[in-house]
């Protein structure tokens, strides 16, 4: 019993750490081509990939504020949903005040019809972008043997700010996918992988209306990963199919639609047995929405294999404030034992001052960007 015990929490941890790091690694590549990013030499097999958002240092975006909230209003809940709902619509609310420098525009029209009195039930908006996926991977570790509750968490959470069937469907894609990395001691085979995927879209049937399309489209998708493996493809391969369902192109890099973002920390994942350095290496080195998609892979890749699994290099180099890493491997430890526990105010003077020194360094970032190189 001991043993499951440490490995859960190690998972746990991988979960969450997993998220920050690649969240803070891919962020300062976020909506650059990947001919821009080859050019910027970030990326060579001489030199591998580091931190390059202030001075050989990380910082954690928008994706691994939502999953420390998302986490603490889990243990908040302790297992009630309505609760779960409204403590996280709470986070949510508090954290758009205190200026996050970046927020998705469905999420924020969520959050400000919360502000305005809707309630939990009509406060999302119809969109299907990867915000709901981005934070979904630690409701996994929280509900590992409890698929009903851990189905029926991911669609509350996911429908408080995303209507659009598929946003729904991505999330329950990463949470399914984790809960069986999780219990995975050697990588689940694609078939198992395919199988998992095949059958999101009969959890929603049970639970929400599924659109048409938004179906039609997710079997296409798991039958492009299916033939993208059996062909051996490269993830740029498989980006330059996978746009043919989705719209997009593979020259501009993977967008923040949900159908483009999962499948490819799916197909990444799969293709290369979730080893976390190849995998988030690979998936930023596609340019587009690279801190995003790194984090859904990231928490996948950590759900797998623990937070061992990541470099030290890369982790000991995220420098937080007022939360920090070792904060969320405190997260993890509660998680693990379902023990209440809040690492992060829902609000303070820290975190607005926190989010301008942020707010600083992309805008430096922006204005690198517009050197010709
Ligand atoms: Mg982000």
């Amino acid at each position: 019993m001991a043993d499951k015990s440490i490995c859960h929490e190690n998972k746990t941890k991988g979960i969450l750490l997993g998220t920050a790091v690649a969240d803070s690694i891919g962020l300062p590549m976020e909506g650059i081509s990947p001919k821009r990013i080859k050019k910027l030499n970030w990326i060579n097999e001489k030199s591998p990939l580091t931190h390059h958002f202030l001075l050989g240092r990380g910082m954690w975006s928008d994706d691994t504020e939502h999953t420390i909230m998302l986490s603490q209003a889990l243990l908040a809940s302790h297992g009630n949903l309505n609760k779960f709902q409204r403590s996280f619509a709470w986070e949510l609310k508090w954290w758009l005040l205190a200026l996050p420098a970046g927020v998705g525009l469905a999420t924020a029209r969520a959050i400000i019809k919360l502000w305005l009195g809707y309630s939990i039930k009509h406060s999302g908006v119809f969109s299907a972008g990867n915000g709901t996926a981005m934070r979904a991977a630690i409701i996994a570790a929280y509900f590992p043997d409890h698929p009903k509750k851990r189905q029926s968490f991911t669609i509350a959470q996911s429908t408080l700010t995303h209507t659009d069937p598929k946003a729904t469907i991505g999330a329950l894609s990463v949470t399914e996918l984790s809960a069986l990395l999780i219990k995975s001691k050697t990588p689940p085979s694609t078939q198992q992988i395919i199988h998992l995927l095949s059958n999101i879209t009969n959890i929603i049937d049970n639970q929400i209306h599924g659109s048409k399309s938004a179906k039609q489209d997710w079997k296409s998708i798991t039958n492009l990963i299916q033939k993208s493996w059996n062909s051996n493809h490269t993830e740029t391969q498989f980006l330059t199919e996978l746009n043919q369902i989705t719209g997009g192109s593979t020259k501009r890099g993977v967008t923040g639609y949900i159908y483009q973002s999962l499948p490819i920390a799916i197909y990444s994942g799969t293709k290369h047995n979730w080893e976390y350095k190849t995998v988030i290496t690979n998936v930023i080195s596609l340019g587009g929405d690279t801190d995003t998609v790194a984090a859904i892979a990231g928490a996948m890749c950590g759900a797998y294999g623990g937070h061992k699994s990541i470099p030290h290099q890369w982790l000991s180099k995220v420098t937080e404030w007022p939360c920090s890493i070792n904060d969320l491997e405190k997260l993890a430890t509660a998680i693990s034992e379902k023990k209440q526990l809040r690492v992060r105010p829902r609000f303070s003077p820290q975190l607005i001052i926190r989010n301008i020194i942020f707010l600083a360094v992309v805008i430096t970032h922006g204005f690198a960007r517009l050197i010709p190189r």
